[in-house]
């Protein structure tokens, strides 16, 4: 376990990951069915009847309901703490971060030294209400620390929503997400804990290496988060197979940590559509994936950054399908962002973290379950 920084996919000797979380996946699934279906109609015929987003899947509605409860019992004692102006300034500044490229270093730093003065501390308060007051709360909180912004869009519909319901019914509803979020953690530190079992002494022993860094919030999240997210990614790949199996064209998208050279040696160059691999080097999982892809019809990109990995696409709805390729804690965001765009996404996720940007002083090159990809892509060889 030594060489494992959070997680890793190969953790469980015994136990292929991907059989075990399509299992545990079922059971979420069944759970969420059984027990939230009411909630989950009730909010899709809202979102139908105020147009608000074209009707998604029961499962995507459910799941965001699950990620509600995991997200307040993990923030919102640190959301009650947030007072006005410190929110006023980190919403600010996680704003102008994202459209200034030039001014990114430094406002990195006051980001990493506010939030760590401003968004870390936590309310003491017991009994805490499940209000739509303290619901808002959350949402700016998550607002404000620049991590969360498609979970915020996603959960924004369900804050319109229980607005419009009694105290009574809303309360029931938060706490009903609450009670599926502790439901949750137990049953994935049972179920799929063996992948994560790194997590809470990475939070224990590495984390305070964080203290005022820019992903101090990112590489501070909870055990749970990483299993909402491998539930998560995997609920939405069911949700999307049969759309992105009917794209006319695929795409994988691959973080630089896959690559076996640094930054400085490797060779790729830029494109409209990300950077391309020049097949420097026989060694690099990139050439590797990069060949696949000429033999089987999909373009493969390198992509620095999430935030930056569909900022020049512009794309007719449902016509390009995408493999991300990423490490645990960027998978639901990733895509939920790549379906607001129209893409059509499906994910593989690295078998563990180790990029240099945050898990690792030099960069660990890091790997993917090549079966799961070929699956995903259709190639049956
Ligand atoms: S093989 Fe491609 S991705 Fe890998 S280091 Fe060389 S140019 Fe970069």
């Amino acid at each position: 376990m030594e060489d494992i920084i959070t997680y890793s996919l190969k953790a469980g000797k015994e136990t292929d990951y991907y059989q075990a979380i399509g299992i545990f996946t079922n059971e979420v699934i069944q759970k969420l069915n059984s027990e939230a279906g009411h909630i989950v109609s009730d909010f899709k015929t809202f979102i139908v009847k105020n147009q608000v987003e074209h009707p998604r899947s029961k499962v995507e509605y459910s799941l965001e309901l699950l990620v509600l409860g995991i997200l307040w019992r993990v923030y919102l004692a640190k959301a009650l703490t947030l007072n006005e102006v410190p929110k006023f300034l980190m919403t600010s500044l996680t704003a102008f971060r994202e459209k200034s490229k030039l001014f990114r270093g430094i406002v990195n730093y006051f980001k990493g030294f506010l939030g760590e003065l401003w968004l870390l501390k936590e309310s003491k308060a017991d009994n805490v209400k499940f209000d739509t007051s303290n619901f808002k709360k959350l949402l700016e909180w998550l607002a404000a620390t620049g991590e969360f912004k498609q979970e915020v869009n996603r959960l924004q519909s369900w804050y319109s929503y229980l607005g419009m319901k009694s105290a009574a019914a809303s309360s029931a509803t938060i706490g009903f997400a609450v009670n599926l979020a502790k439901w949750f953690e137990k049953r994935s530190n049972r179920e799929i804990g063996y992948f994560t079992e790194r997590v809470n002494d990475f939070l224990i022993n590495d984390y305070n290496q964080y203290k005022y860094q820019e992903d101090n919030i990112f590489c501070g999240r909870s055990r749970v988060e990483y299993h909402m997210n491998m539930v998560g990614a995997e609920i939405l790949n069911r949700a999307f197979r049969e759309d992105f199996i009917s794209t006319e064209e695929k795409r994988v998208l691959l973080p630089v940590c896959l690559r076996f050279q640094s930054e400085a040696n490797c060779q790729a160059t830029s494109s409209q559509n990300g950077r391309q691999c020049t097949g420097c080097t026989t060694q690099c999982k990139v050439n590797d994936l990069s060949q696949m892809g000429e033999k089987h019809g999909f373009q493969v990109q390198i992509i620095a950054h999430q935030s930056t990995a569909f900022q020049k696409d512009k794309i007719e709805p449902n016509k390009v399908g995408i493999v991300g390729i990423a490490c645990v804690l960027n998978l639901l965001a990733g895509g939920w962002q790549a379906k607001d765009l129209g893409l059509v996404p499906q994910c593989v996720l690295l078998d563990y973290c180790g990029c240099k940007s945050h898990w690792h002083d030099s960069g660990l090159v890091t790997d993917i379950n090549y079966v799961q990809l070929k699956n995903i892509l259709q190639i049956a060889e």
